[in-house]
């Protein structure tokens, strides 16, 4: 085995897919069960192994899905099927009893629990950080999520303003930035979190920073994937 690919053999994790099943119209619910104890904070990310390991295909065996919840062993993910990609062809494909592997749990995109408020900026990817991070507030907070319809919706806790895109692209979409730019009542020193397709998110982070002058420390951003990119992590 290639010094590279024995690496990151090493590296990963392993638990077994205990569901793999419908969760609404595009979403698959995975459950992994058998890691054993891991250092999980809501908003966490895990790299899937989506394919089989190898230099050549680097770029296609290792892809990013946050854990939606984590209890007892057990780590469940919330995977889109956005339709291409051997990340949603895994998700789709994946059966009960077989053995996942991953790095484990990682990432900054988590909550900063000495602010006093906090908003959620998002479309349908980080909606599964979204649902972590609002039950860990027990719903004290705001969200606006941006989905194609109400078939696309996760349960998330606290104050949740669903926006619908329709037909219209994921990408660079003006639908949320519109429904930022009229909120109203934000108190001082809230916390925006914002994540999902990367040309939203540096769109909606402008506005807050240009138009409504707020604190540069207190926007946390987190790009998902954007039209091109493969396997953002
Ligand atoms: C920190 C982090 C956490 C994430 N958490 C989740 C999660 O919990 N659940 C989840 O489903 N995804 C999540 N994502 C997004 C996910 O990693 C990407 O959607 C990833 O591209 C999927 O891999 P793929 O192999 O299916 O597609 P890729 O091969 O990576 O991408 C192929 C092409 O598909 C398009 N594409 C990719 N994603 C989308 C999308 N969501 N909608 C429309 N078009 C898309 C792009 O044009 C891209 O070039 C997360 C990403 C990051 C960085």
């Amino acid at each position: 085995m290639p010094h590279g690919e024995w690496v990151l053999e090493r590296l990963l994790q392993r638990a077994t897919a205990t569901a793999a099943q419908a969760a609404g119209r595009r979403w698959r619910r995975i459950r992994l069960e058998g890691a054993g104890p891991l250092d999980w904070k809501p908003g966490h990310h895990i790299r899937v192994q989506v394919g089989p390991l190898s230099l050549r295909t680097a770029r296609d065996v290792l892809r990013t899905y946050t854990v939606w919840e984590h209890y007892d062993n057990i780590l469940e993910l919330r995977v889109f099927d956005h339709g291409v990609g051997p990340g949603a062809r895994w998700a789709n494909g994946l059966t009960p009893g077989t053995e996942v592997r991953f790095k484990a749990p990682e990432g900054r995109f988590t909550v900063r629990e000495s602010a006093p408020h906090h908003l959620f900026i998002g479309e349908e990817t980080a909606s599964v950080a979204i649902g972590a991070m609002t039950r860990a507030l027990n719903g004290h907070c705001r969200s606006l999520i941006e989905v194609d319809d109400l078939a696309d919706q996760l349960p998330v806790d606290g104050d949740v303003q669903w926006l619908h895109r329709g037909a219209a692209p994921a990408h660079d979409s003006p639908t949320l930035l519109k429904a930022v730019a009229s909120l109203e009542g934000i108190k001082p020193g809230t916390v925006a979190y914002i994540a999902g397709e990367a040309k939203t998110c540096q769109a909606v982070k402008r506005h807050l920073l240009q138009d409504r002058g707020w604190p540069r420390h207190d926007i946390v951003v987190k790009p998902f994937w954007t039209p091109g990119r493969r396997g953002m992590d």
